[in-house]
């Protein structure tokens, strides 16, 4: 049984260079005009990451306008919230999505590592590590790119977030990286996309049940997450790398 990788990112040849070439051609374009940009960059080669939370209506809808067959990978964990689930079949059955791929954890891992399922409450970032990192690094596998709907104003560490950026030898795109909480509002108003039934009852950002808070009043977005602990992060984003300079920015 292999370890879910815990060293420091590698790269591709030539995969700082591309990224750095991809942020000088495109860097200033953002939502679909960039998704497009990509998915004609990487034909085959590019992914999008989509949770089926609160905002992930609209990358879901731009690229489905744009190719409804594009590989969406969606990473159960196990630990979502039915909620989730449910929306997740309403979205790829409304929007016609064709290339849904489900990330799992190993089953081996899980009795192994976590045969309670209780892991997180006493080592959250190993659960992480076995329920995300690792199945999504697989699931990347397959992929020279990959598309995430993090954006700037979700704060911590995605405050400084470039539209094309590279992490473990691979190319990251976020296309709303400079989308506004009153611009993603508007794309699901003006499209008509359901809203995930938990944003009604005060959930703003949705993750696994065990590790989902209501966010106090006036916070963060992402401050019901892992609330109470100083981890933000599941660390599928972390570390991440600044495309046009090559640095880290942990
Ligand atoms: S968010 Fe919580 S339950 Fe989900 S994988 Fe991480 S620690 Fe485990």
């Amino acid at each position: 049984m292999t370890e879910p990788r815990q060293d420091a990112p590698t790269f591709a040849a030539g995969a700082p260079q591309r990224a750095a070439a991809l942020a000088a051609q495109y860097g200033h374009l953002q939502g679909i005009e960039l998704l497009h940009a990509m998915t004609l960059e990487f034909p085959g080669r590019i992914a999008l990451a989509s949770s089926f939370g609160t905002e992930s209506a609209v990358l879901l809808h731009m690229a489905s306008t744009i190719d409804p067959g594009l590989p969406v990978i969606f990473l159960n964990t196990g630990k979502l919230f039915d909620e989730t689930l449910r929306y997740r079949d309403d979205l790829v059955a409304r929007l016609g999505l064709t290339g849904v791929i489900e990330a799992k954890p190993s089953n081996e891992w899980l009795s192994e590592v976590d045969p309670s399922g209780r892991l997180w409450r006493f080592d959250p970032d190993l659960c992480c590590r076995i329920r995300k990192v690792a199945p999504m690094e697989t699931a990347l596998k397959n992929f020279d790119a990959w598309i995430t709907g993090r954006k700037r104003m979700h704060g911590g560490q995605r405050t400084g977030i470039d539209p094309i950026e590279i992490a473990d030898g691979r190319i990251k795109i976020n296309p709303l990286a400079d989308w506004s909480r009153g611009r993603i509002e508007a794309y699901l108003d003006r499209e008509k996309l359901p809203r995930h039934p938990l944003e009604a009852e005060g959930f703003p950002s949705i993750g696994c049940v065990p590790c989902t808070a209501r966010p106090q009043p006036g916070s963060d977005v992402r401050s019901g997450r892992w609330a109470g602990q100083a981890k933000t992060e599941c660390g599928i984003h972390l570390p991440y790398l600044a495309a046009a300079h090559g640095e880290s920015r942990r």
